[in-house]
């Protein structure tokens, strides 16, 4: 047996060599896509948006569907502006999100997360919908998610319903969606100075060990701070936010918000980094990615140099 066949079979639980069979179902319309979720029984059809995490689920026998809805058809392929909120549908490739420069120039912590994701290819084909739907607590998404406090727009049988996405993610694997509703979109409400930054073993095809997201957005509480990599999935951390009395924190104020950040996480030990690791991780990377965000806000008019 060759050694990449020997890892492989140390790490699929489907034995090598075994066919995985599925029916595909493609709906041409998202109330088609709900009325088959709708009729299918538990646990028999999976939902496929990019495939880049449910493949390899089904690949590596943690999830056995019996038939898969496609969502290729769905009409959530697009990025629009309302204002200055920005509405996407859950099935655009994240590359398109990455391509955008209003995105890069209004929300930079949201691009900074997508731009990080994988590769170019897997960008093309990796949607937000998905990550949502993913939930895992390594994304690099759901914190800059959470922290922009980003809306699920979530259509099912009963019609369509909207919640932050703080409330939509469970744990991994895990979201509070019915067996037969779907992510239509992710509803940012407003641009913000933002900024996220991932702390990994390899830069780039590896999982982040910690990810910081920082935001300041235009409602009270103004400033948010989530992390990724802690356990059971992304959080915001009220306690390290509550620091920051002002749009402009002194380096004080940075530093005890970092420190508090570092303090409360729920940060576990496993083979990516230990949990104090993660945690001096996060002193560091929470105060200079509010620093980042402080440098990425309009100067105030008396600061700017007069225009000749
Ligand atoms: C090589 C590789 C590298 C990666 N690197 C990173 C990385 O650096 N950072 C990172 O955060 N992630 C990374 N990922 C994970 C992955 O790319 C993301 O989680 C991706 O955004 C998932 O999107 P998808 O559309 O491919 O999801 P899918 O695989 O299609 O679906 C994932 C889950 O969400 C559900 N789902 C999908 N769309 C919807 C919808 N519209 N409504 C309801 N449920 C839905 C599916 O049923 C499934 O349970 C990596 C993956 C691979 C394979």
């Amino acid at each position: 047996m060759s050694s990449l066949v020997a890892h492989r079979k140390a790490i699929n639980r489907r034995p090598v060599g075994v066919r995985v069979s599925f029916q595909l179902v493609q709906p041409a319309t998202p109330e088609e896509a709900v009325r088959l979720l709708a009729g299918a029984s538990a646990g028999q059809m999976s939902v496929l948006g990019g495939g880049t995490d449910l493949l390899i689920d089904i690949d590596q026998a943690r999830a056995s569907p019996r038939q898969v809805l496609s969502l290729r058809k769905m009409p959530w392929r697009y990025l629009r502006w309302e204002g200055s909120s920005l509405v996407v549908g859950s099935t655009l490739p994240l590359r398109t999100l990455e391509l955008d420069r209003r995105v890069q120039q209004q929300l930079p912590g949201l691009w900074e997360a997508i731009r990080d994701v994988g590769s170019p290819a897997l960008r093309a084909r990796a949607t937000l919908g998905g990550n949502v739907g993913r939930c895992s607590p390594a994304s690099d998404l759901l914190p800059m998610l959470i922290a922009l406090d980003a809306r699920v727009r979530i259509l099912g049988p009963s019609g369509v319903r909207e919640h932050p996405v703080d409330l939509v993610l469970q744990e991994s694997r895990k979201t509070n969606l019915g067996p037969a509703e779907l992510i239509e979109s992710l509803i940012f409400p407003s641009a913000a100075p933002s900024t996220y930054m991932w702390q990994r073993v390899q830069p780039v095809n590896d999982i982040s060990q910690v990810g910081v997201a920082t935001a300041y957005l235009p409602d009270a509480p103004h400033w948010r701070i989530a992390l990724g990599g802690l356990q059971p999935r992304a959080r915001r951390l009220s306690e390290a936010e509550a620091v920051l009395r002002s749009a402009r924190p002194t380096h004080l104020e940075q530093e005890l918000a970092a420190q508090e950040a570092a303090r409360r996480a729920e940060f576990v030990s496993d083979k990516r980094a230990t949990e104090s690791y993660r945690r001096r991780l996060v002193a560091v990377m929470v105060r200079r990615a509010l620093q980042t965000t402080i440098d990425r806000m309009p100067r105030p008019a008396a600061a700017r140099k007069p225009s000749r």
